[in-house]
């Protein structure tokens, strides 16, 4: 086993869960109502190794929807059938320095990255128009939960119908996004923006509990191959090239701090998600509501503060990996 001593580690595990259960600052997402009725108090970490041990605690069952953690996976899928350069003709790589949901482009008059609104949105005109086109809308969501249901060892996966509703009634920055791209040329030719806006959405609004995003964030970490089923989702360049973004790209404006600090592939979501992927080693995923003022979960945060003090986890520090080169 990747961890030999998985009943010292999980202990650890518990150990941070606790300490991390006290904290009670950051606020709850309020610009849906369905978010904004979220228990503050809900607090679950699942841990999925790439040999697929596993093990959770506190509210690991509860479901909640993706939001901008279907970021990494909707990028992944595009990758891994259009290949980086296709993908990147249409979206760059650079960490933007702004919000989220910010009305910017980059120099190039394309979205700055996949794991901002702009980027992600860019990749959902992709999956739409490039991968079988000829599907139609249904069929394309069905490929699309597919994807990420083999992700996820094919555990349970659905679809908050409320919060896609809420999703697309509150929706004029993204959709100010979608104009502002179209207005720039940045979508494959007859592209339809309330067809992509519609499915970027269906994406933010499937649903998911931490036990099952712990193996998605395992598969990620095992090269695309999921532990649990011993499926090839992904290939190992798609999966690269997705924690490549995820470590500079996917914590919003705190992401120079956290890849310094913590040095671990994560995204996070605006429902209090959290993926973080310890490549070769295992996926985590930790759920609690509410974030700080960039948009991140507290206790998610915290956690793998604690996790990278106790463990060398920090991808540049230095072990003996390369010893016997
Ligand atoms: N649905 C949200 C939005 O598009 C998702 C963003 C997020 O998780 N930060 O604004």
């Amino acid at each position: 086993f990747i961890i030999p001593d998985w009943s010292g580690f999980t202990k650890h595990i518990e150990d941070f869960y606790w300490k991390c259960k006290s904290n009670s600052e950051g606020k709850v997402a309020s610009y849906i109502p369905q978010l904004a009725r979220m228990n503050p108090d809900y607090w679950g970490v699942s841990v999925c190794t790439i040999d697929g041990q596993r093990f959770s605690i506190g509210d690991t069952s509860i479901p909640f929807t993706l939001q901008s953690c279907s970021k990494p996976l909707t990028y992944a899928i595009a990758l891994d059938r259009l290949g980086q350069e296709v993908v990147h003709q249409y979206v760059g790589q650079e960490p933007s320095g702004r919000n989220f949901n910010e009305l910017v482009l980059d120099y190039n008059k394309k979205p700055h990255n996949p794991m901002i609104n702009a980027g992600a949105i860019l990749v959902c005109s992709l999956l739409k128009s490039l991968i079988k086109p000829e599907m139609t809308l249904a069929e394309k969501f069905d490929f699309t939960v597919n994807y990420f249901k083999k992700l996820a060892g094919g555990e349970n996966l659905g679809f908050n119908n409320a919060i896609f509703l809420s999703e697309r009634e509150a929706a004029d920055r993204n959709y100010a996004l979608g104009f502002y791209m179209r207005e720039h040329n940045c979508y494959p030719d007859k592209s339809n923006l309330k067809e992509i806006l519609d499915f970027y959405f269906q994406c933010c609004s499937m649903e998911a509990n931490c036990d099952t995003m712990a193996v998605v964030a395992a598969t990620l970490a095992n090269g695309g191959i999921c532990p649990i089923t011993e499926e090839k989702v992904l290939k190992p360049d798609s999966v690269r090239d997705v924690l490549s973004l995820m470590h500079s790209c996917g914590m919003y404006d705190y992401s120079g701090q956290f890849a310094f600090k913590v040095g671990i592939p994560a995204k996070s979501g605006v429902s209090g998600s959290l993926l973080v992927v310890i490549p070769n080693v295992m996926g985590i995923c930790t759920w609690s509501p509410p974030l700080d003022p960039l948009g991140n979960s507290c206790r998610g945060v915290q956690f793998c503060e604690e996790l990278v003090s106790e463990f060398n986890f920090h991808s540049t520090y230095y072990d003996h990996r390369y010893d016997n080169l």
